[in-house]
């Protein structure tokens, strides 16, 4: 029984062949602000059976339907007419991001228009995906066709809920692939809010299907669905591990980005100021709940008493408070389930490390998941919170000797998503560079992302690259055409 106070909830439905539908079954799913605890939306608990009508109305809008004929400037078009959607409608959808998934407003804004920029981009880049002629040794014109893959399944969590979806979905169709994408229960709205403006800006019915419901029931079956070509996935890496599994059954094309334990590496000759602000800003950022968070930081000996004391300094001043209050620069956690998992990882802290700041639930706040922006220090790299992904605001930090020492630590870890390093010393960060094992290396700064450059992990953070052409080519099959150009026989028999 759901014990949360409702107040004014509205039903939504899902999204199939340009329609909106209840599930199958009828059954609903609370959605909640997680800085009230209240239900504010319920939505359609989808399951196998709407999972088929999504992928049949996928399928058949793919093999059959007006999309496979569309030219890539007509799909660059609808990108375009998606994103001055997005732009219209950025303050609605703004406050619905920052209401279901407790990120501050300004966040929030910032994440809606960058949505639009993705749009944007593979709205240009739709025309640009081409073939090549390849140089054969034979009287022959050989060719390779780049085709879309087909029906894309994606499934997105809840960090970045609209953004992950925009990263996903923006490609397929640039490809000219039909898409069944499930939002994460706990953030279904924004996404659902945009699907109201996909007829209008010339998505032909069944192109994209938005299926709403838990994992086990509504992402499962898209992964295990025989007609769904391709698996994009965006969450943990214990899903993914499932995902990959389901999905060799039917040999699906798989794309995966994991969690990470990202270092944040600061070498002594950093400019202080700006590493200090780096080192908060690389794990705080939306609550610590980033895949890339700077949740290691390594500080070089020489600065790091000094280090910690300013980082605990600024961290103090950090503003919790309502998600919509402009000035509230860290809101709660997005659901009870990841406050419970931060809390007993700030208690696992304590038993493994020393606190600098944090480590509790704030006080003055009689409600919401909030948790206090948290700092270990004097952390070994074997314990639990510097080797596991917590998601949340809880930051490790670890003393490193030299150059090979914080190699050596920085490395050390299943993941490789992320690593920044902070130095003066042009060559010492290119050697880092080179030998970091990570899929994102920022030096002197962390967390930028722009739609132009490659986005993935190395090791257990996934493989696959989202954003630029790499995101495209996801969506992509490769076709060989060769034609022969000799008029005589083979002659071989
Ligand atoms: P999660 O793995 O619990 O859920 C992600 C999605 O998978 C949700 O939509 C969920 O409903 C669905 N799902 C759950 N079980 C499933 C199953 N058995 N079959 C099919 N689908 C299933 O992850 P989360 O808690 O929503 O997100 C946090 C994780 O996402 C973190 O590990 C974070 O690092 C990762 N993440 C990675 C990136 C990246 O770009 N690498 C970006 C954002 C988040």
């Amino acid at each position: 029984m759901d014990t949360a106070t409702k107040t004014s909830t509205k039903t939504y439905q899902m999204y199939i062949d340009g329609k909106f539908v209840e599930s199958a079954t009828g059954k609903l799913f609370p959605v909640y602000d997680p800085s009230t605890e209240e239900v504010i939306a319920e939505c359609p608990a989808g399951n196998a059976a709407d999972v088929d009508r999504a992928v049949a109305a996928a399928r058949t809008a793919f093999d059959d339907g007006p999309w496979n004929a569309t030219t890539a400037q007509e799909r660059g078009r609808v990108l375009f007419r998606i994103a001055e959607k997005i732009r219209q409608h950025t303050a609605e959808l703004a406050e619905i991001e920052c209401r279901n998934s407790g990120k501050p407003i300004v966040e929030a804004e910032y994440d809606i228009a960058d949505c639009a920029t993705c749009f944007e981009y593979y709205g240009g880049l739709a025309t640009k995906i081409t073939g090549q002629v390849n140089p054969v040794p034979d009287n022959a014109v050989s060719l390779s066709l780049k085709e879309p893959i087909g029906v894309a399944g994606q499934i997105i969590p809840w960090n970045y809920p609209l953004a992950m979806a925009a990263w996903k979905l923006a490609p397929a169709i640039a490809a000219g692939c039909t898409v069944v994408i499930k939002p994460a229960e706990q953030t279904p709205l924004t996404l659902l809010e945009l699907a109201k403006h996909f007829e209008e800006v010339g998505l032909p019915n069944g192109v994209v299907n938005v299926v709403t419901g838990y994992g086990e029931e509504a992402g499962a079956p898209i992964v295990a669905h025989k007609d769904v070509d391709k698996i994009a996935f965006t969450g943990s890496g214990s899903v993914g591990k499932l995902i990959m599994r389901e999905a060799s059954a039917t040999l699906k094309r798989v794309s995966l980005e994991l969690g990470g334990k990202s270092p944040n590496i600061f070498f002594a000759d950093a400019d202080f100021e700006a590493a200090i602000d780096g080192a908060l800003f690389g794990v705080f950022i939306n609550q610590g709940e980033v895949c890339s968070a700077g949740s290691r930081i390594l500080v070089e000996r020489p600065i790091y008493k000094k280090f910690v004391e300013a980082m605990t300094e600024k961290a103090k001043k950090i503003k919790l408070g309502a998600p919509l209050d402009r000035d509230t620069k860290m809101g709660p956690l997005v659901s009870k389930d990841q406050y419970e998992r931060v809390r007993e990882y700030q208690e696992i802290g304590k038993k493994e490390a020393k606190v600098a700041s944090g480590g509790n639930r704030p006080s003055g706040f009689a409600k919401g998941y909030y948790v206090e922006p948290t700092i270990f220090y004097d952390v070994d790299n074997s314990a639990r919170i510097a080797r596991e992904e917590i998601f949340g605001p809880v930051a490790s930090v670890i003393p490193f000797d030299n150059e090979a020492d914080g190699l050596k630590i920085a490395n050390d870890t299943p993941f490789g998503l992320a690593a920044a390093v902070w130095t003066r010393d042009i060559f010492k960060a290119f050697r880092m560079v080179k030998k970091i094992r990570a899929g994102i290396v920022w030096v002197n700064h962390m967390q930028p992302t722009y739609y132009e450059a490659p986005w993935g992990g190395y090791k257990q953070s996934g493989f696959g690259r989202e954003l630029g052409p790499w995101g495209v080519e996801e969506y992509l099959e490769t076709k060989q055409v060769h034609i022969n150009l000799s008029e005589q026989p083979i002659g071989w028999y």
